[in-house]
């Protein structure tokens, strides 16, 4: 399997290159050059295995000659033993076509576990192999840092950098993140939003000497890994619930387009999705492109759902590069545009194109909040905001024929954040056993201003070596 960047001015490169470069050097982020495909056989054959079984059927193809199948079953058998629940990603009836997939029952209590507890090994695995080291720098919105910690933590050959946006991530997702004490664990207070976190990540990737320097690499969904590792978890729900002989509708609450994109991708592959909701909160920059046709960058807003508090959702670059017929130039053109202007409007068959796919809704936090308590009344689940969020998408804008259905994915656990949802419910959620003492452990964090020099001198003054 080989990979080339969205931008089409980086190397091509193989699968064990692509995930340690993490973002393309040409700025762009790297895709397959030909999507694998399973037929409708293939797809049945899958019914009955275990979570674990599916994801190296799933994730196989992609790897190439970079691992055997051996070592990506050790990978999938690591990475699933640390999930608390047999089912891995169970899934639970909401309604009579509607369903929840349960993502949230990794280390980190956020659906990014399903990718990061394979990358980190998997990091690991390829760099002892190669004999080399690597710095991750990661920008979090609140989720992917505690998930990039949990995975990397004590690795011989990573040293691990989280920036988070001061003061706008949940008390609990600070305390993933700050409580771990670990000499190759970094946690960046920046004085900023999430899109300034990921924009001095995406500066210090564009500056090459420094790049090269300290080896850096990523673990945000510009990895390539994340959205394959994603991809698991709709093929699990498809199959589960009938698909190749039954169409599906997923809901699925977005920021950066990670992991719906890892959706889209499932269909690439052959699995009967008609129809992918975006679940936007008031920074709704997707919902706004699917239906006016112009990505048009706004002020962050802070809501009750930070995971999604974000104007930039880099993977829609993947998705562009797939409509575009692989054209890079126009990938290249549209982003340069977006630098440039904060806006750009793709051609109007291609807008049309995607509404044959893609539908957005967007909730304001009363509606959230109302959301979740609605939830829970006529469902008893309870719910965190993110995954209300999917949710009412769903319902408002999901799949509508008869005969199909459609999964909503919960992407956090509700004691994830508990604030919003006692003021919602009434009801406290409670922490797992294992996170139970969260609240009370020490903390570990260094402010950092919003400047790449500040950065580097940080990044470079952590290193092991
Ligand atoms: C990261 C995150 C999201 C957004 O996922 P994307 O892949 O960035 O679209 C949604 N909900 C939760 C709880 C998250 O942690």
């Amino acid at each position: 399997m080989r990979y080339v960047s969205t931008r089409g001015k980086a190397p091509v490169l193989g699968f064990d290159e692509v995930v340690l470069a993490g973002l393309a050097n040409d700025g762009g982020l790297y895709v397959p050059e030909e999507w694998p495909s399973l037929d409708e056989d293939e797809w049945r054959s899958l019914r009955g295995l275990s979570y674990a079984e599916l994801a190296v059927r799933v994730m196989l193809p992609y790897v190439g000659a970079a691992l055997t199948e051996e070592d990506l079953a050790d990978l999938v058998e690591t990475a699933t033993a640390r999930f608390d629940h047999p089912a891995v990603a169970p899934l639970r009836q909401v309604g009579p076509h509607d369903w929840l997939m349960e993502l949230f029952h990794g280390p980190t209590l956020a659906f990014k576990d399903h990718a990061l507890q394979i990358l980190g090994p998997l990091f690991d695995m390829l760099l002892t192999r190669a004999g080399r080291r690597v710095a991750i720098v990661a920008a979090t919105s609140g989720d992917t840092g505690s998930a990039a910690i949990e995975a990397c933590r004590d690795r011989a050959a990573v040293d691990v950098f989280v920036l988070y946006p001061k003061g706008r991530v949940s008390d609990v997702q600070r305390r993933q993140m700050t409580t771990v004490k670990a000499a190759n664990v970094h946690t960046l207070a920046v004085d900023g939003t999430f899109d300034d976190c990921q924009a001095l990540v995406k500066s210090l990737f564009g500056d090459t000497a420094f790049r090269n320097e300290v080896g850096l690499s990523a673990v945000n969904s510009i990895n390539w890994a994340r959205i394959m590792a994603q991809v698991v978890y709709y093929a699990w729900a498809g199959v589960a619930l009938g698909a190749p002989d039954r169409a599906l509708g997923f809901s699925v609450p977005t920021g950066n387009f990670g992991n719906i994109f890892a959706g889209y991708v499932a269909r690439q592959m052959g699995l009967p999705i008609d129809r992918l909701v975006v679940g936007s909160n008031r920074n709704d920059i997707l919902t706004r492109f699917l239906e006016t046709g112009t990505m048009a960058q706004e002020r962050v807003v802070p809501t009750l759902s930070p995971s999604m508090d974000i104007q930039v959702s880099s993977n829609v670059e993947r998705l562009l590069f797939e409509m575009h017929g692989h054209d890079a130039a126009e990938v290249r053109a549209a982003m340069e545009r977006f630098r440039q202007s904060g806006r750009y409007d793709v051609p109007s068959d291609l807008h049309q194109e995607l509404l044959g796919l893609f539908r957005g809704h967007r909730l304001d936090d009363d509606e959230t909040a109302e959301a979740m308590r609605m939830i829970l009344e006529t469902t008893g689940t309870m719910v965190d905001p993110h995954s209300a969020i999917g949710l009412v998408a769903g319902a408002v804008a999901g799949r509508r024929d008869e005969g199909g259905v459609t999964v909503s994915l919960a992407t956090a656990h509700p004691a994830k954040f508990p604030d919003a949802v006692e003021r919602a419910t009434g009801i406290r959620p409670a922490l797992p056993e294992r996170l139970a003492d969260l609240m009370t452990r020490p903390e570990w964090s260094q402010d950092v201003p919003n400047d790449t020099r500040a950065l580097q001198a940080v990044i470079r003054a952590g290193l092991r070596r």
